[in-house]
């Protein structure tokens, strides 16, 4: 039987690299939800779509040329076959995805197609690690394993700074602080980290560094 692992988490909370590192452990496929809000997002801006006119961006979401490979050690990500893994991750993506992100059509849409990607990829490779923001609670709340990780904001700031700014010095974290405090209150009517849903695990990655925060996930999946 397939092991569908879900992880849900906010962003400088380690999801993705954790989630890849946690699918590599137990040669489990893996699937981003966050780079399919992305890609339409791209998708968009290419065509000159409008953003805000919501029924048109649905439509694109619905038409999307999206390719996905589940390898955790090359996650591609195409559209028509031209790889856009590093255009999905461009800040300016990064500051407009929200608006794709909140429109309920769009979600409805790569919803849908998120469940049909879990069941093929988790039959493809025995199991599956899908990350992202309503994994554990609305794309697949009957997943065997279900992790909301967490990090104070101080951590997640730290994290993020020396990702997008390749240092965690006070000038870095200052930049960074605009972005993450923007994204978390645009992504927040549709995302709520707080607490754990029913039945799903709290992992706290605060005091924990990546390699630690890695064996406490595959310790959970393995329980
Ligand atoms: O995780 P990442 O930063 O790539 O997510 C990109 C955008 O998509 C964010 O705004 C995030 O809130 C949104 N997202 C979402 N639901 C998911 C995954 C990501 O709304 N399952």
């Amino acid at each position: 039987q397939p092991v569908v692992v879900a992880i849900d988490g906010p962003s400088g909370s380690g999801k993705s690299s954790v989630s890849r590192a946690v699918a590599r452990h137990f040669g489990y496929g893996y699937l981003d939800t966050g780079a399919m809000y992305r890609a339409v997002t791209v998708y968009c801006l290419r065509q000159g779509i409008d953003l805000s006119d919501a029924d048109a961006v649905v439509a694109a979401a619905e038409e999307l040329p999206l390719g996905l490979g589940a390898d955790p050690d090359d996650p591609a990500v195409t559209l028509d076959e031209e790889d856009i893994a590093a255009a999905i991750r461009t800040s300016e993506v990064s500051a407009v995805v929200s608006a794709v992100a909140t429109n309920l059509g769009v979600r409805a849409v790569l919803q849908d197609a998120q469940r049909e990607l879990i069941d093929a990829i988790a039959e493809d490779w025995g199991g599956v690690v899908a990350e992202g923001r309503d994994i554990t609670t609305v794309v697949a709340p009957d997943a065997d394993v279900r992790v909301l990780l967490t990090a104070s904001e101080e951590a997640r700031l730290a994290r993020r700074s020396t990702e997008l700014h390749g240092s965690a010095d006070e000038a870095a974290v200052a930049a960074t602080h605009d972005q993450i405090v923007r994204r978390d209150r645009d992504d927040s009517t549709v995302s709520q980290f707080t607490e754990a849903a029913d039945g799903v695990v709290l992992l706290d990655t605060s005091a924990l560094d990546f390699d630690g925060s890695v064996g406490a996930l595959v310790e959970i999946v393995t329980a």
